[in-house]
């Protein structure tokens, strides 16, 4: 039995984790749980899955669970603090850290100095602070398991094999809902539309990333901070269907992926049970169903953002953390409607073009730079706000 907690367990992703804890009874104990501010999905949850201790970041709704939750044997924290609290809950042995941006990372960070192991979906952290956590990690004994996707596929078939044999790493992306727009279009898309990805239920600003190509940039350095491999030996390569979640290509010419269909518990469980596999009885791919897959090149010049993330990575330093946090608060203003889709993309450029670079050594350095960063992209979208 493996004691665990969920960091952002109302999610996506955390209800997803909930759902494979829920199936194999014997294999997990859920110790702590954590959400930003929705008391009532919390409340369900504490009841079904009982753990010790929660927290919310928002005190109001940590108050109003208070209520909810009277007369139940649960410790109700809240606020940052309340949140690294459950992350290095005594009886925890993995950590599923699964909040969404920037927010993740100081609990994230306080579960690897703790010891924990992680199951990371929270990829912002790891742009942010990937040499931090990584060095954290090393000093601590814990291991990172990739829970994104393609960062899962990658691990996958690296599994058995010697990184210097390693060719490329070759991310695959959808494309996200807007792949067949064209320029002009794309000016005038709705949030509404931005959200209709083809063939994974998310959480919204993932999926404005996904629409945008910044989630596949943030992958990129992501990748690189988890597998150490730099930059120029990272590709990204469209593939519409999802089967193919990423590939390893090695020097001898041959290419290692993993495929399935497009289902986060297939990655998650892996995380979770590593190095063995639950049975999720999800139904089997049928390649002969499929019969056809589809690869392309990604068109820069409609999706810069993917650019974008690949310079972060070159530039090093604070740039990664200055480019997530502007794109953090454009995804945000786009999604309430106050600015253009193609204004997202002009948000981050004009923020990392304003920056200037310090190396990120300590955890106050990171928040350093997202704080500037957020506080100058806010005033780029107020300047822009229709
Ligand atoms: P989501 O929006 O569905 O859920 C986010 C969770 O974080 C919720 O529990 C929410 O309450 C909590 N949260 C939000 N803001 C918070 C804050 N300020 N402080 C504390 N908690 C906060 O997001 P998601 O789609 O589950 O994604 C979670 C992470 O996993 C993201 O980093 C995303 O990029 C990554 N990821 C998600 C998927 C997916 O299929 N959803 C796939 C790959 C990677
Ligand atoms: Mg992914």
């Amino acid at each position: 039995m493996k004691t665990i907690v969920i960091l952002g367990s109302t999610g996506s992703i955390g209800t997803s984790t909930l759902d494979i804890v829920d199936r194999f009874p014997g294999e997990f104990r859920v110790a702590g749980l954590t959400a930003g501010s929705n008391d009532e999905k919390l409340e369900e949850q504490i009841r079904k899955f009982k753990p010790r201790v929660v927290a919310l970041s928002d005190a109001s709704a940590a108050a109003r669970l208070r209520q909810r939750c009277a007369g139940l044997s649960v410790e109700i924290l809240d606020g940052p603090k309340g949140l690294s609290q459950v992350a290095s809950a005594t009886e925890a042995e993995l950590v599923i850290s699964a909040i969404v941006g920037g927010a993740g990372l100081v609990p994230t960070l306080a579960a690897i100095r703790s010891g924990k192991q992680i199951a990371l979906a929270n990829k912002e952290p790891m742009v942010m602070a990937g040499k931090l956590m990584q060095e954290e990690a090393r000093k601590h004994g814990v291991r990172i398991f990739p829970v994104d996707s393609e960062h899962s596929a990658i691990f996958q078939s690296l599994e058995g094999h010697r990184k210097e044999d390693v060719r490329r790493l070759i991310l695959t992306a959808s494309g996200g809902a807007l792949w067949p727009l064209t320029k002009e279009e794309l000016r005038d898309v709705t949030a509404e539309r931005a959200l209709q990805h083809p063939n994974w239920k998310m959480g919204a600003k993932i999926t404005i990333d996904s629409a945008t190509l910044m989630n596949k940039g943030l992958e990129v350095v992501e990748a690189h901070w988890l597998f150490d491999i730099p930059e120029s030996q990272i590709e990204v390569m469209i593939h519409r269907e999802s089967i193919i979640h990423s590939l390893v290509e090695y020097h001898d010419g041959s290419m290692i992926a993993q495929l399935g269909l497009p289902d986060m518990r297939t990655p998650i469980s892996y995380a979770m049970r590593y190095p063995g596999r639950l049975p999720l009885d999800l139904p089997s791919l049928e390649l002969t169903e499929i019969a056809k897959l589809t690869f392309c090149k990604p068109d820069h010049d409609r999706f810069p953002c993917l650019g974008l993330g690949y310079e972060s990575l070159r530039i090093g330093g604070t740039m990664p953390a200055t480019m997530n946090a502007a794109n953090e608060i454009a995804a945000d203003a786009f999604l309430k409607g106050g600015i253009r889709f193609t204004d997202i993309v002009e948000i981050i450029r004009r923020t990392m073009d304003a920056h200037s670079l310090k190396e990120v050594d300590t955890l106050e350095e990171a928040l350093e730079a997202d704080r500037w960063a957020r506080e100058k992209a806010e005033s780029f979208v107020s300047a822009l706000v229709h």
